[in-house]
């Protein structure tokens, strides 16, 4: 059977009392499944909620959305990576689109947290993914090496994982094919063949849901998913994990 994750990305949303209930409604009803993974990324502030609730369960881990690069100083309102790693997280989101298209991220930004999240134990989910205007362009490769090439260098020694999301996608209802998808897989995997990355999971994301990651995960080029709206209702979340064929 091949191993999935399933990754939530509940960006600003989700507070603190919201994630213990949230946690609480999901661990009663989705036991261990085997090769099945689930992450969460809530605000920073619910991290720790969230990572307390999750105990002891290896198939479940909590991340942080965003970090700034530098470890501790005065950087009014950002949250660093040994802060996240001491609240509880595990992993962490970077180069989430909405970090580059929202709040003006450059890949200099993305590669120098990729960086400090290593250096903090955390594992890095780089989120890489074209506009319309590039698709439309002819650009989506170029721009998804350039990506990758600005968080990881040109050889590639850490244990990562890639998410690919197209920025059309996320949070539009409009999704890639699968097979659309799968193409720009396969270029990543060739990428980081080069490179000589160790295993790394590549990841689908954007405009996830029940009816269509069944769909998006019967391609095999597919390692998982990282899904905002859909992950955002406990029920909804777990039909999601759980009907999702491997
Ligand atoms: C995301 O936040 O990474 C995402 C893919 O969001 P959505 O599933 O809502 O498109």
């Amino acid at each position: 059977m091949r191993a999935l994750l399933f990754a939530a990305n509940w960006k600003m949303n989700v507070g603190p009392a919201e994630a213990r209930r949230y946690l609480a409604t999901f661990l009663t009803a989705y036991p261990p499944q085997p090769n099945r993974q689930v992450w969460f990324f809530p605000p920073a502030v619910s991290l720790e909620a969230v990572a307390t609730a999750i105990g002891n369960r290896t198939d479940l881990r909590a991340g942080v959305q965003d970090v700034y690069w530098e470890p501790k100083g005065a950087f009014t309102g950002a949250t660093s990576s040994p802060l996240a790693a001491e609240a509880g997280a595990k992993a962490a989101l970077i180069g989430h689109s909405e970090r580059r298209h929202v709040f003006g991220e450059t890949d200099e930004q993305t590669g120098k947290k990729l960086k400090a999240v290593v250096a903090a134990g955390l594992h890095p989910i780089l989120c890489v993914g074209e506009t319309l205007a590039q698709r439309d362009a002819g650009e989506t490769l170029t721009v998804v090496r350039r990506q990758l090439h600005a968080g990881l260098g040109d050889r590639v020694e850490v244990l990562v994982t890639v998410a690919y999301e197209p920025v059309w996608a996320i949070g539009t209802g409009r999704n890639a094919t699968p097979r659309d998808a799968a193409e720009v897989h396969r270029a990543i995997r060739a990428w980081l063949k080069e490179r000589q990355a160790k295993e790394t999971r590549v990841l689908y994301g954007g405009s996830v849901n029940v009816k269509n990651a069944v769909e998006l995960l019967a391609e095999q080029e597919l390692d998982g998913v990282l899904v905002g709206g859909a992950s955002l209702d406990p029920q909804v979340w777990i039909e999601l994990v759980r009907t999702a064929v491997t």
